[in-house]
């Protein structure tokens, strides 16, 4: 949605994740956990035993072993809002971020408004709540009142860098709802810590309760990695999406 105005908010709810580089498969968990036994490997594990292999991924996510899980690399370009980077970056590890930087370039107008499915309104208190439908006055009302925030905060930021003031200190202007991009880089093990925060999902053994909007991503991120290493993601799913 635009009006053609380049200082008027694009507005977005959608967040996209693109797997731009990647070396992972199953064959590197097994690579990596049969020196145990058995010395140096061969890089095209899978193929020799399909059905043992799939045993030892599944041995391995049920009992813990989790290092074999980190030999393998994925690189993702992912566009979302700054308050889901706020909380992304708080997974340390295994993970390399590199975000788009809002001291060497003008940060473009787009903004984050709910879509129609997210659920609006939280009821319970702290620890035991759910989120339900928000009416469509709610809706109406987030859509508009967040509009005009997001086109006077624009026109602050606007207003200071006409003026010569530096871009870092114009930015302040803007809010959490500004789009941000960045490339993280994770290997299986650290992404399935991940999820198994930031995903809601009826297999897992522990529950979490994460926004939408960094479930959204996560979401993203786990289909492309479920179609790299098939066996290690139905190996999660059934030992409780719980990390190794
Ligand atoms: C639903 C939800 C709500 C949240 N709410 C809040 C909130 O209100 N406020 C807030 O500040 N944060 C909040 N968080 C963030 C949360 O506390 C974690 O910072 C975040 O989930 C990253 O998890 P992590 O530390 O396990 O991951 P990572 O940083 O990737 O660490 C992975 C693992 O390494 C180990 N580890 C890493 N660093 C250390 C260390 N310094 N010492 C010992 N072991 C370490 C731990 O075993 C850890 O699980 C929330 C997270 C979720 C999922």
């Amino acid at each position: 949605m635009t009006s053609g105005d380049d200082s008027k908010p694009l507005l977005r709810s959608d967040v996209t994740v693109e797997l731009v580089k990647s070396s992972a498969s199953d064959s590197d968990v097994l690579f990596a956990a049969r020196v145990s036994t058995a010395g140096e490997q061969s890089l095209d594990e899978l193929s020799k035993d399909p059905e043992r292999s799939k045993g030892l991924i599944n041995y391995l996510m049920r009992d813990r072993h989790g290092s074999p899980f980190e030999h393998n690399s994925m690189t993702f370009f992912i566009s979302a809002p700054i308050f889901v980077f706020r909380e992304f970056m708080r997974h340390r590890v295994g993970w390399s971020y590199n975000e788009e930087s809002g001291r060497y370039r003008e940060l473009q107008p787009v903004f984050y408004v709910p879509g129609e499915s997210r659920k609006l309104v939280q009821q319970g208190r702290p620890g035991k709540y759910v989120f339900v439908e928000g009416t469509p006055a709610q809706h109406a009302t987030v859509h508009d009142v967040l509009t005009e925030s997001y086109e006077q905060a624009y026109a602050a930021y606007q207003k200071l860098l006409a003026e010569g003031v530096a871009r870092e200190v114009a930015r302040a202007a803007l809010p959490v709802g500004l789009y941000s991009s960045m490339y993280a880089t994770c290997n299986a093990r650290s992404l399935m810590h991940f999820l198994g925060l930031r995903t809601q999902h009826e297999l897992a053994k522990v529950p979490s309760f994460p926004q939408r909007e960094i479930e959204m991503v996560g979401e993203k991120m786990e289909a492309e990695w479920a179609e790299l290493m098939p066996l290690t993601h139905a190996a999660f799913n059934a030992n409780g999406r719980v990390a190794p």
